[in-house]
């Protein structure tokens, strides 16, 4: 049986990478094309679903939920629990390409803006150069073609569908599309194809084992400082609420 620990509301896996990946190909070998959900929650996310009940329930229906950020590790830590590592998104994709390279697996990316996209597909390509991407489509479309891009997507059926677009946007639409949608698993990816066009660096080891990644993006990308305002906001949060695995939308 698997461990989950939940923080204000949200379950997530207490899982290593190796086992998150042993995860993702059971769930790819049973799928049957019925789309199992991956998340990867973060301190924004739980923030977030505090106040969206919508995105809390679909966090909540994942067939599997990485421990993303350093935040959920203190969460855990403040239940006296341990989570065994802590998976930042980029680290999970490259693994399951890695994994799905060597199985033969086939790929569809959704996400990023049509010239970062392109970039970080030539960049994989050349990183793995048997991985089999079958289709990938930007992540800026209008409500009308919706339709359209789930239509492409099914016309490649892929095992792993990635959706880079975001959070809650990106969970969001791989719900509303999840009966229809043709693919083993979707997982929802944020900003890791900005990373993988080389567009915005990720942090030197050092400043990830020293937990100061969310500072590195910080110092990159300053207009995230907005964004930045909820990781004291939850650290105040969890360290005073009485019961810290109960959300607001707990039933
Ligand atoms: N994005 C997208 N479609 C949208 C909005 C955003 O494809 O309608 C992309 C955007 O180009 C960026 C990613 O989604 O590559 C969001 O990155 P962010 O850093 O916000 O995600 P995080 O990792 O923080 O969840």
């Amino acid at each position: 049986m698997r461990e989950k620990i939940k923080i204000l509301g949200v379950a997530i896996d207490n899982v290593s990478t190796k086992e998150a990946i042993e995860i993702t190909e059971e769930l790819i070998a049973t799928s049957n094309k019925s789309c199992k959900l991956v998340v990867a929650p973060n301190t924004e996310f739980i923030m977030k679903a505090q106040k969206d009940e919508e995105f809390f329930q679909i966090l909540n229906t994942a067939d599997l939920a990485t421990p993303d950020s350093v935040g959920v590790m203190i969460g855990g830590r403040l239940q006296k629990k341990r989570f065994k590592e802590r998976i930042p998104g980029q680290t999970y994709f490259r693994e399951i390409l890695k994994y799905g390279e060597k199985k033969g697996w086939t790929f569809y990316v959704l996400g990023g803006k049509q010239e970062v996209l392109e970039l970080a597909i030539r960049n994989l390509q050349t990183i793995f150069p048997k991985l089999n991407i079958v289709g990938y489509h930007e992540g800026y479309f209008v409500k009308d073609s919706e339709e359209e891009v789930v239509r492409q997507i099914n016309e490649k059926a892929p095992n792993v569908l990635f959706v880079a677009m975001g959070a809650p946007l990106q969970e969001k639409w791989i719900a509303k599309h999840r009966k229809e949608l043709q693919v083993d698993i979707a997982a929802g990816q944020g900003g890791t194809l900005d990373y993988e066009s080389g567009r915005v660096k990720r942090a030197p080891r050092f400043v990830q084992n020293l937990c100061l990644e969310w500072l590195w993006r910080l110092i990159l990308q300053p207009s995230r400082i907005v964004r930045m305002i909820v990781l004291p906001v939850y650290l105040v949060k969890i360290c005073i609420t009485k019961d810290i695995t109960k959300g607001k939308f707990d039933k």
